[in-house]
């Protein structure tokens, strides 16, 4: 069998330089090794995702002629798959809703932090502090009928009782060099949000059903994600999924050092496009010429 490999944009801005150097190693990777390359639309935040930023993407890849196998997937039309595997994980017993807003959360980190240092997510996003998890089947019940808005979280303490030990197999490197064979400590994430009221599923839940479902043997993306990978092992191994192996590349950044955003304009394929830049010359601004 090839190998399967996937670019996964999300249709909320244009694509930069960092999207370029992903979306080109892929290609790389698949065309060296005989390989397949999909393209998956990371479409399911529908206040942030626009039809004119997905056309674009279209744009971009075939102009730096990336070549990709259709028909692409897109999100926001398999929200049944993602329904099926967060039954699969309340079934166990590891989902609960937590009805707090933001600004509760923000105000009982507040709180805590009165005490000492409240631990914070590899990206540096304090853990959930609530404690939903504890209330009564009646309680959930109630504040569910009440039409309250809420998130599913994970249990993860009961998550990772069910799974120990679990790794990944990294050829590329982590952001402190890590390669080979990496611990992960999806503990280190405490209880992430799996889906909302209105939207049954996550980015965590959904790039783990997809790259399943489509047969992905290898996960290239930025070094941004690779923290993140410790939460999909676990979902893959509670969800009986197979463990493709990663590839997380060096994130490329502007002039000042900052990671790139949707926003800065001089980073962006358009842009640079506009301004007279070869496909070659997008290769080499990314280490890949
Ligand atoms: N959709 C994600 C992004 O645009 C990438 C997801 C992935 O490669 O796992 O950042």
């Amino acid at each position: 069998m090839p190998p399967v490999f996937r670019f996964a944009p999300s249709p909320n801005g244009f694509l930069h330089l960092g999207h370029a150097c992903s979306a080109l190693l892929n290609f790389d990777r698949a065309r060296e090794t005989g390989g397949r390359l999909l393209l998956r639309i990371e479409d399911i935040d529908a206040t942030r995702c626009r039809p004119e930023f997905e056309t674009a993407i279209y744009d971009d890849l075939a102009w730096l002629e990336i070549a990709w196998e259709t028909p692409v997937r897109r999100q926001s039309e398999h929200l049944g798959d993602y329904r099926a595997a967060l039954e699969k994980l309340a079934a166990l017993g590891l989902v609960y809703p937590a009805f707090e807003s933001r600004a509760e959360i923000a105000r009982l980190v507040a709180a805590r932090e009165a005490d000492g240092p409240w631990p914070r997510d590899p990206d540096g996003a304090p853990l959930y502090p609530g404690d939903a998890n504890s209330l009564s089947a009646g309680q959930r019940k109630r504040l569910m009928e009440s039409g309250a808005p809420y998130a599913l979280r994970l249990d993860m303490a009961a998550a990772c009782r069910r799974v120990a030990g679990l790794t990944w197999h990294e050829l590329g490197e982590g952001p402190g060099g890590e390669h080979g064979i990496v611990p992960a400590r999806p503990e280190s994430w405490g209880d992430v949000i799996l889906a909302r009221k209105e939207t049954p599923t996550s980015y965590h839940l959904s790039v783990v059903v997809d790259d399943a479902l489509q047969g992905v043997t290898e996960v290239v993306r930025g070094q941004d994600l690779f923290h993140a990978t410790a939460v999909h092992r676990l979902l893959q191994a509670l969800l009986g999924l197979p463990a493709p192996a990663y590839w997380h590349h060096v994130l490329i950044r502007d002039e000042a050092g900052h990671k790139l955003s949707k926003s800065s304009h001089s980073t962006g394929l358009r842009e640079l496009r506009a301004a007279g830049a070869s496909p070659a010359s997008i290769r080499r601004l990314v280490g890949l010429g």
